[in-house]
């Protein structure tokens, strides 16, 4: 594995039961996975990244379903039946962004399949990819957010016209569960810092039992350096200076939103993977949206998914294949012709992946370079 990479340390915290085998029965040694190509600039970037994944060599058997208004308009459910199926089948996913309609409409597909399948660590490496210009060189910070409850618990009512009522939903169990995995990540991947971020300063219940929690997995992990601090401080602290933290966990809200101010320390949303990750499946997409002020225009940089299918990659077993994408994305940044136009250039989203699918081709199977450190 390379340095800069986002997946390096994946293969170290794999989720069991592990993702299945290759299926040998109808395609030769190719790896089951469900494909949601999403909406927006979902499509372009799915398919960049799935003709790179194909160049790899390793080979897939992809099951092909639609989540939110596409589906709608074709099954008459926002996750067909079809679609949950296939996940329990596969256990594995590559996800494309699925637009949430604003203040009305259908709920969140991704919030509802982080919940249906308990996918309930969401992991979320900011790491620069070299030869990036960004005003943070070599940031190296993981988020960990929890996935499946606070405010996206998606309970809301209208108590009288005029007044609604969110409800914010913290488990000690879910807090317990989302601090161990940040805890046993960071054992495993020898990082030496957690600092949970929270507000409970205002909602002393909520966000008091989950600091509570971090506090009392955190004794079981005494090499760690444990701290917290309040989340609206953290925005601040991370502008000033992101070299400060290690690990951050949170929940569901302050990951969401943090991840996004986190993003442009790395060049921006075009470049952060994920990994949605529960006990028995994962699910693998980018942290940004479906952009829909530049969907259709083949703009759109697929790096941050280009990323989620490394992770998916290394949580198969296929470092190889990993490291090969890996290599092709450090080649075509250091030539900087094929770059995208967030990134100042002007190649389209399929020529970017063409450029990479050239040089991985045309790969010696040296790996890149290791980037420079901190200093
Ligand atoms: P967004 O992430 O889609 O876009 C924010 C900004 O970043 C836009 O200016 C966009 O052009 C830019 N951007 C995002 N991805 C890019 C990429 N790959 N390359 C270049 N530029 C990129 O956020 P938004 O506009 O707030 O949300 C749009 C829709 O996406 C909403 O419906 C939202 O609910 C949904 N969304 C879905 C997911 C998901 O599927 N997991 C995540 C976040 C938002």
């Amino acid at each position: 594995m390379v340095a800069g990479d986002p997946a390096r340390d994946w293969c170290e915290i794999r989720q069991k039961p592990r993702a299945r085998s290759p299926s040998t029965t109808q395609n030769a040694m190719a790896y089951k996975v469900t494909l949601i190509p999403g909406d927006g600039i979902g499509p372009e970037v799915m398919q960049a990244t799935v003709r790179i994944l194909q160049a790899t060599g390793v080979k897939f058997d992809w099951e092909i379903f639609q989540a939110g208004a596409e589906a709608y308009a074709k099954y008459h459910e926002y996750i067909p039946k079809e679609l949950v199926e296939s996940i329990e089948r596969t256990r594995v996913g590559l996800k494309g962004p699925v637009t949430t309609p604003v203040g009305e409409g259908f709920p969140s597909i991704n919030v509802a399949l982080r919940k249906k399948f308990e996918l309930y660590a969401n992991f979320r490496p900011i790491r620069n990819l070299p030869h990036i210009p960004t005003r943070y060189p070599a940031v190296d910070l993981i988020i960990v957010r929890e996935n499946t409850e606070s405010l996206y618990s998606g309970i809301e009512h209208e108590v009288v016209p005029g007044v609604v009522e969110s409800l914010k939903i913290i488990t000690e169990k879910a807090s317990t569960r989302i601090a161990r995995f940040a805890f046993a990540y960071s054992r495993k991947n020898q990082r030496k810092k957690i600092h949970a971020i929270h507000k409970a300063n205002i909602m002393k219940l909520s966000d008091g039992l989950f600091l509570r929690c971090c506090r009392d997995v955190a004794k079981e992990y005494p090499e760690i350096t444990y701290g917290e601090h309040i989340v609206d401080n953290t925005c601040m602290q991370l502008v000033m200076n992101p070299y400060q933290y290690d690990v951050l966990v949170m929940e569901n809200l302050y990951g969401d939103i943090i991840s996004d101010l986190c993003a442009a320390f790395v060049g921006g949303l075009g470049f952060v993977p994920s990994a949605n990750l529960g006990d028995s499946c994962a699910i693998f997409e980018a942290v940004h949206g479906s952009a829909p002020d530049i969907a259709g225009k083949d703009m759109a940089n697929p790096t941050a998914v280009i990323r989620s299918a490394q992770l998916m990659l290394r949580h198969l077993g296929e470092h190889h294949a990993a490291d090969k994408i890996h290599d092709g994305l450090e080649k075509v940044y250091r030539t900087k012709d094929k770059l995208t136009r967030d990134v100042g250039g002007n190649a389209g989203t399929s020529e970017f992946a063409d450029a990479i699918i050239q040089f991985m081709e045309t790969s010696t199977d040296v790996p890149a370079q290791a980037e420079s450190s901190h200093a």
